[in-house]
This record gives C-alpha cells, structure tokens and sequence, in this order.
C-alpha cells in the first residue's frame, strides 16, 4: 500500500492540550473538505515528499511519491522517537487513508506515548476502521461562520462517540462571524458524549478573508462554552510564533 505523503519532520506540536511537546509529523495527502481558511497547500497527490533531514535545519530532501507504510516508517524512526511524544498522523486528512494507517500504525514504535490522530472529524466509518491503532485523537469540529461550508454536526456527533473511546479532545476554530448559537451547538455535541472531554477555541489564524475574533468575544465564547463543559481552553496556533513547522 503506497499513498502520497507531503511532508515528515520532527517539531513541536503548535496547537491544543499537547502545546508544546516533540512530535513526528506525518503529513498525509488529500483532504474531503475545503475550509475557507485552510492554509495547507497540498493537493491530493505531490509529486515528492518533503522530508527534514535534522529537525529545524530546513534541509529538505525530496523523495518521489507514492510512499509505502514500510518506508515511510524507516523514515519516521530515523527521527530518534523516544525523544517524541508521539507520532502525529495529520494532513489534509489522514483518514482518507485507512489502508496506509492500518499497515503503518503497527510499525510505529518507540514514542513516549503512541500515535496521535489529527482529523476534521467527518469521517466516522474510517475512524472505526482505525480507532484500535490509535492512542491519541485531535478532533475538529468546523464551524460555518469561519469554514465557509455547511454544518457537519451529524458527523461531528457520530464521530466523536467513537473517538471517545480513546483519548480525546475536540477543537473550534472560531473568527470574528462565530455566533452564540454555533459554539452553544458545538458545546451541547461534545456533552452528549462526555462533558468532560476538553474543548480548545483556537482564534482563527487571518487567511483568505477569514478575520479573526476580537479579545473580548474569544472570551464570550469560552464563557459560554463553560455553561455546558468542564474544560473549555483559548489556545492560538503558535508554531508559527515560534518559526517551527
Ligand atoms: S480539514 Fe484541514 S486540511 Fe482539510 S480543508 Fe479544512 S483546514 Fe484544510
């Protein structure tokens, strides 16, 4: 099995709870979505791979796409993993991809806790497929006001039940167009789950029209989230801040 992968390196993850802790990223190809404020430029199939060679070193090698579970592994574990957190499965989507991940996941070892997920959570059928091989599961739940598409909340909802039998947290991006309505919504879906699962409001980074939130109303979104959950955080992407990828 041998898919298009865009990008390899190691790094610090920029976003959520895990804030801050080494992983190795696995930037799979492809996405079922279009987001408004998408900033990832891959398409459904590069031609190379983009693989740092010395992590923060920019020194790029390309290797010809498709990758094999086998190969891309031998990658990943060139990157000295027990200094890893995790490994962090990402995209685009990754699970547009379960036949990779099922071969992949057995041959990642060796991190300090196991394999990370990183999804739009839409893709319910496919997580099934996977959930066993995964320890960790970053979950977006999109949000028209800031995606610029029709709301997923079936999705979401029926998503979310199976990810909850792991370890889990969901994110909104939320701009300066976020009603009450769709982070009460967005809120009232997690809690019909686990109340106490942990929601990240992550201020939108400004990109292709998409403006942000102002100060005052990140923290009115977060005070009504609060109503119905235990733990409600305002995260900002911070890789970037940082000149990490
Ligand atoms: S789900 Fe992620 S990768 Fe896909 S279009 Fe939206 S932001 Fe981009």
């Amino acid at each position: 099995m041998a898919v298009p992968v865009a990008e390899i390196f190691s790094s610090v993850q920029g976003e959520g709870p895990l804030l801050g802790c080494r992983q190795v990223f696995i930037r799979l190809a492809g996405c079922n979505l279009q987001c408004a404020f998408c900033d990832t430029t891959i398409t459904a199939g590069p031609e190379f791979c983009q693989i740092e060679q010395h992590p923060g070193q920019r020194d790029f090698k390309q290797v010809e796409n498709p990758l094999t579970a086998a190969g891309v592994a031998a990658m990943a574990g060139a990157f000295n993993l027990p200094l890893h957190h995790s490994i962090s499965l990402t995209g685009g989507e990754p699970l547009l991809h379960i036949a990779f991940i099922q071969e992949l996941a057995p041959l990642l070892q060796g991190t300090r806790h196991g394999i990370y997920l990183e999804t739009n959570g839409t893709l319910a059928a496919a997580l099934s497929a996977v959930i066993d091989l995964i320890d960790l599961v970053g979950m977006d739940l999109k949000l028209p006001s800031v995606s610029g598409m029709p709301p997923f909340w079936e999705e979401h909802q029926e998503f979310l039940k199976i990810a909850s039998r792991k370890d889990v947290f969901v994110k909104v991006v939320v701009g300066a167009d976020t009603s009450d309505a769709e982070i009460e919504t967005a809120a009232s879906i997690i809690d019909e789950v686990d109340s106490g699962i942990t929601l990240v409001i992550q201020p939108v980074s400004p990109f292709g029209g998409v403006r942000g939130a102002a100060p005052g109303r990140l923290l009115e979104l977060q005070a009504l989230a609060l109503r119905i959950l235990a733990d409600v955080r305002v995260i900002p992407q911070t890789h970037k801040l940082m000149g990490q990828l």
